[in-house]
């Protein structure tokens, strides 16, 4: 396959780059949020906007450039086309110097990004066959037509829409829903990571030689694969699939595990190997198998862990990014179930009996929760302001069966520390109870809660109030997050690891809808009398 892929805003990514560089000419404040498209209009808007909008393209597009970041996934979808036999050409429309300073070369700073990525056909990945810049929309086209592609990812619509474009060049609209990140489009076309993509990755480390691998994949957020090694140990590669809101699952769940290490946990996965621009981790074998049901055992090795952490975070002082959707206090969990829920909102206009059960059923019931839970809240603490540091912990947020294996001995390990950072221990606590995967009856719900209270009380006099308050939203937090199947970009990537039919889809979201009136329905009956003391 010929694949062409344009490259401001396909391959590299600048909304970062406009952010920081639009704050630093005062175009806007500090706490500005949005996309490159948002900013575009909010400096169009301001006198002289037009010439000042061009201003900040030309010094991002030039000497801004280097802090730049490649789209998550990108460069694997490369090193995948390559090693699959595909030729890929980078198509440019890019003036050699600026629209408004022609004193301002555009081209040179490109190619110098595109070195530092090892991307030039010479560099030692070589993963492009060529680059091509050129002047014009025009002349773009007519590269394209010539080079005679098979296809074309580009993110504007002027390109993929051409009427010049040959009609026998299939088109890919990067940004647009269904290809809104690298990983759908490398599904599309290079379909699931497979044996070939695993040997052509361990035959690039230095890992050894490699003699079988097999999926032992069940997360929806990577794909992983065991490799058996001539003359070595077996290795779990894992891919992890990225996108913008979770740039880098890989760099938090590495550091995760040297810390945890450091300070001697041991019953987690050794990382051997992590590549960056593969997104790509190798661990360290561990030779046991999910763990299938919770019980007191296995709740206690969930509390001990925990309790390790907890040292690990106050006694050694470790610096450490919040957890992935921590939630300090009542309000930040308001403020996930709203993101939850506007997640939602297209798929509710697509789906009636979604719509119809978060009209009439969630919002009506999460509202009563929020208004009585801000009037519960323990009154020392405050709602909307975080809970002090020395209250929070390092915790792998998303801790539960799916999370645990053990071996023949009967030990367990615990891996998946993609979401890993400080939090509120009742969120840790909270969502144990409420992971569906878990499936924790009010016995076990009363032993947990019972070993969370004896680890946290004495220090945090108000754990368990706010507990029994923040339990009933993080609920609703849950029954949202049941829902997910309905999103698109949630649809793709959870195509991209499992393979699922648009059939099976159909299914897993009728069973997902039922099972969020369920948990919704037990929270509404309970709210009031927290069900595990
Ligand atoms: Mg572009």
């Amino acid at each position: 396959m010929k694949i062409g892929i344009d490259l401001d805003n396909t391959i590299i990514s600048y909304d970062k780059v406009f952010k920081i560089a639009a704050k630093s000419f005062d175009l806007i404040s500090d706490d500005w949020s949005g996309n490159k498209e948002k900013l575009k209009s909010c400096i169009r808007q301001l006198p002289d906007g037009e010439k000042r909008w061009q201003k900040l393209q030309g010094y991002v597009y030039s000497e801004a450039i280097e802090n730049a970041d490649a789209f998550p996934g990108v460069i694997r979808f490369l090193w995948r086309a390559k090693n699959k036999g595909h030729h890929v050409f980078i198509i440019s429309h890019k003036t050699e110097v600026a629209h408004h300073d022609s004193k301002i070369n555009l081209r040179n700073p490109a190619l110098r990004w595109l070195k530092e990525q090892q991307l030039l056909p010479e560099s030692n990945l070589g993963l492009i066959k060529e680059i091509l810049f050129l002047s014009t929309q025009k002349e773009k086209i007519k590269k394209i037509n010539e080079l005679n592609l098979d296809v074309m990812i580009d993110d504007l619509i002027e390109i993929v829409e051409h009427p010049l474009l040959d009609n026998n060049i299939d088109t890919i609209h990067f940004g647009e829903s269904v290809y809104s990140t690298w990983p759908s489009i490398e599904n599309y076309l290079l379909k699931n990571i497979d044996v070939e993509d695993c040997y052509a990755l361990i035959r690039q480390s230095s890992l050894g030689n490699p003699v079988s691998c097999q999926t032992c994949n069940e997360g929806g957020n990577s794909s992983v694969w065991k490799i058996e090694l001539e003359n070595s140990s077996p290795v779990t590669v894992k891919y992890y699939i990225n996108d913008l809101s979770h740039a880098d699952r890989r760099v938090t769940e590495m550091h995760a595990n040297q810390i945890m290490r450091k300070y001697g946990i041991e019953n987690i996965p050794n990382v051997l190997h992590s590549n960056k621009y593969l997104e790509i981790s190798v661990f360290e074998h561990i030779n046991a198998s999910t763990v299938q049901c919770m019980n007191e055992s296995k709740v206690d090795f969930v509390s001990n862990f925990i309790e390790k952490l907890k040292d690990v975070g106050g006694e050694y002082e470790v610096d450490f990014p919040l957890a992935s959707a921590a939630c300090l206090c009542g309000d930040d969990i308001v403020k996930q179930i709203n993101s939850r829920l506007s997640n939602l909102q297209q798929a509710c206009e697509n789906n009636a009996e979604l719509s119809k059960f978060i009209n009439n059923a969630l919002l009506p019931t999460a509202d009563k929760i929020i208004e009585w839970s801000k009037l519960n809240w323990p009154s020392k603490q405050h709602f909307n302001l975080p809970i002090e540091k020395t209250y929070q912990i390092l915790t792998p947020s998303d801790i539960g069966a799916h999370n645990m294996m053990e071996d023949s001995d009967g030990s367990i390990f615990f891996i998946d520390f993609e979401y890993f950072g400080f939090d509120d221990p009742v969120k840790t606590a909270s969502d144990f109870l409420l992971h569906p995967k878990n499936k924790i009856d009010t016995k076990l719900g009363k032993i947990w809660v019972g070993r969370m209270k004896d680890l946290f009380s004495d220090t945090d006099a108000d754990f368990m109030q706010r507990l029994a308050v923040s339990w009933p939203l993080y609920g609703v937090c849950w029954c949202l997050i049941m829902l997910n199947e309905f999103r698109n970009t949630d649809w793709q990537r959870r195509k991209l690891s499992k393979e699922l039919s648009e059939e099976e889809h159909s299914k897993v979201k009728s069973e997902q809808l039922n099972k969020s009136a369920v948990l919704l329905q037990f929270i509404e009956c309970n709210y009031k009398q927290f069900p595990y003391l």
